[in-house]
């Protein structure tokens, strides 16, 4: 044992002979002796170093090529190397699951002392196992960088194992990989064109397999677009059911910004007195900076522009998307242009007017929020009222019911002093009366509309009032036949009887929604593998797991690896720990 806690093993090998490596001839000829420092596993939390006493052999075969060979007994030791085969086993394992620094580190402090660079270098001396007789796989793409350079996993069905990955996620990317693996004769993919391209250039037989999930979550983004697109008309339908003046006071207003306004409207009060800063503070309960802050703002502003002045920039930009549309320009170029996502670039050339943003609220207490304000303005603390809604079996975290409260005087579980509650509840009582904090009236957005009806269609459990709002939703001659050819779609799917899909098509190819039969002509274009989604039971489930698994990978290294390392990575941590 040395001064620097390292466990020094002098070994020597106790046979006689030796074997030649290039001849498998015996020999007893000692030629010379050498020794080798090896790093083996840890013991007892020490580093083990092996000081191993080697001897050179002649090579007693005449007709040997070499004439002296070194010994190298057993199974962990072999030539050129400076850990034993478990120890680089061990660095193998680690270096796979994280990035190599990482790795340095942790087989440092275990009592492996081995750099960073090390366990990359080995990394890329690995190779990627065999796959050329493969059958059933599954391929997807993933993001190097979102919206900017993809690339392609494959995965087989059968090992259900990554296989491969490719640089990109073109046709040619993949003919390639599929005229290299001529044993495949099924691929599972989601819907894009460019997979399906490459498997129907490919000159063997290939049956596609459309993804299922990506096919009902097509669907349910189509209803969805319809639902968003007709919202003013089911506005109208559910305001003839629910009564006109719900429908009319359908206006959300902020109550924070109401209340900030009305403490700006004190503050601007008290500095008209005269009264300095501090003294504002101290009257007010508030922190002097708030109060600064306040000074400068406007309260009308504040009450009147300031709410809607996201939504007045997010207006201009939609009319900037239209015209840019109408100038022929397409998605990406629009989305590069304004500084915009895609997603919203495609949300807003849909759409004929602007779509009204709508407040973010806490899921299952919008039907909660009279009660409470009753409750609170009967001067029940809301502590208590959060009690009284848990007991009657309302799941709620407190936080997040403080947090959708916290306009409320005591709506937050901070200290506060009496007088500064005293002073809330004064405040409360007059916003009370104040005409600006009318109801929040309860009419679902129109993304909540479409997951009702998404749900219903596979058979998800609903509430009673949202099975009521169903109801109201399905007087809609246009909304029942969606909803029904929705259902028939899912139900399709799951028959497991591919022919009743052209029944299907045949009957709403003449469907009197745009959007609908869009997609409808989506489903013929790529009829054949839609069939084989309902005849096979392969799915793309597996590979949506490892792409997740890939962003991991890619994310431990900082973003930093490159395909190679990534592909070794993934396919051979698959082998190395399964
Ligand atoms: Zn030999």
């Amino acid at each position: 044992m040395s001064v620097d806690g390292t466990l020094t093993l002098y070994v020597s090998s106790s046979s006689n002979e030796a074997n030649c490596p290039y001849c498998s001839h015996q020999s007893d000829k000692v030629h010379s002796r050498y020794t080798r420092t090896l790093c083996d596993l840890p013991a007892f939390g020490k580093t083990v170093q092996l000081c191993f006493h080697a001897r050179k052999f002649f090579c007693l075969n005449a007709g040997c090529k070499k004439k002296t060979f070194a010994e190298q007994p057993g199974n962990e030791i072999f030539r050129y190397r400076r850990r034993t085969r478990r120890c680089e086993v061990c660095v193998h394992r680690h270096g796979l699951a994280m990035s190599s620094p990482q790795c340095s580190m942790l087989l440092k402090s275990m009592g492996i002392k081995v750099s960073g660079a090390t366990v990359l270098r080995d990394l890329h001396k690995m190779e990627i196992p065999d796959s050329s007789g493969v059958k059933r796989i599954g391929i997807d793409d993933w993001a190097f960088r979102k919206g900017a350079s993809y690339g392609s996993l494959i995965v087989d069905l059968t090992t259900r194992r990554p296989i491969d990955m490719l640089p990109g996620r073109s046709e040619r990317d993949f003919s390639e990989w599929l005229a290299a693996h001529k044993s495949v004769w099924l691929i599972s993919r989601d819907r894009a064109t460019s997979y399906s391209s490459a498997a129907a250039s490919c000159a063997g037989a290939v049956t596609e397999v459309a993804d299922r999930f990506h096919l009902i979550k097509n669907l349910g983004e189509c209803v969805s677009d319809i639902i968003m697109r007709r919202y003013e008309e089911i506005r109208g339908e559910l305001g003839k059911y629910n009564g006109p003046e719900e429908c009319a006071a359908n206006m959300v207003v902020d109550k924070r910004k109401a209340y900030a306004a009305q403490r700006i409207k004190e503050v601007k009060r008290l500095q008209a007195e005269g009264k300095d800063i501090q003294t504002t503070a101290a009257l007010l309960g508030m922190a002097a900076k708030t109060v600064r802050k306040y000074r400068k703002m406007d309260a009308d502003a504040e009450l009147e522009g300031a709410s809607k002045k996201k939504a007045y920039v997010n207006e201009v930009k939609f009319n900037e998307v239209k015209r840019l549309q109408s100038e022929g320009k397409d998605v990406r170029e629009t989305a590069s242009m304004l500084g915009m996502s895609p997603n919203t670039v495609v949300k807003y050339r849909a759409a004929d007017s602007f779509p009204v943003p709508v407040r973010r609220k806490a899921p299952g207490l919008g039907s909660h929020t009279q009660y409470v304000e009753e409750q609170h303005g009967r001067g029940v603390s809301l502590n208590q009222i959060y009690k009284n809604l848990t007991s009657t079996g309302l799941v709620i975290e407190r936080t997040t019911f403080y947090r959708h409260f916290s306009y409320l005087p005591d709506g937050h579980r901070g200290y506060r002093s009496a007088l500064q509650k005293a002073r809330m509840e004064e405040e409360w009582e007059k916003g009370a009366a104040c005409s600006v904090q009318k109801p929040v009236t309860e009419l679902p957005p129109s993304r909540q509309l479409s997951n009702i009806v998404m749900r219903s269609v596979l058979d998800k459990k609903l509430s009673e009032s949202e099975t009521a709002l169903l109801a109201t939703l399905t007087r809609m001659e246009w909304l029942s036949e969606l909803h029904e050819a929705a259902r028939t779609f899912r139900d399709i799917l799951k028959s497991g009887c591919p022919s009743r899909l052209d029944a299907w098509v045949e009957k709403y190819r003449g469907s009197s929604i745009p959007r609908f039969t869009t997609f409808i002509n989506g489903i013929r274009r790529d009829t054949v593998a839609i069939k084989n989604a309902v005849l096979f039971k392969e799915s793309n489930g597996i590979l949506e797991g490892y792409v997740n698994k890939l962003k991991t990978i890619k994310r431990s290294m900082y973003g930093r690896a490159k395909l190679n390392l990534l592909r070794i990575k993934m396919v051979r941590s698959a082998f190395s720990f399964n």
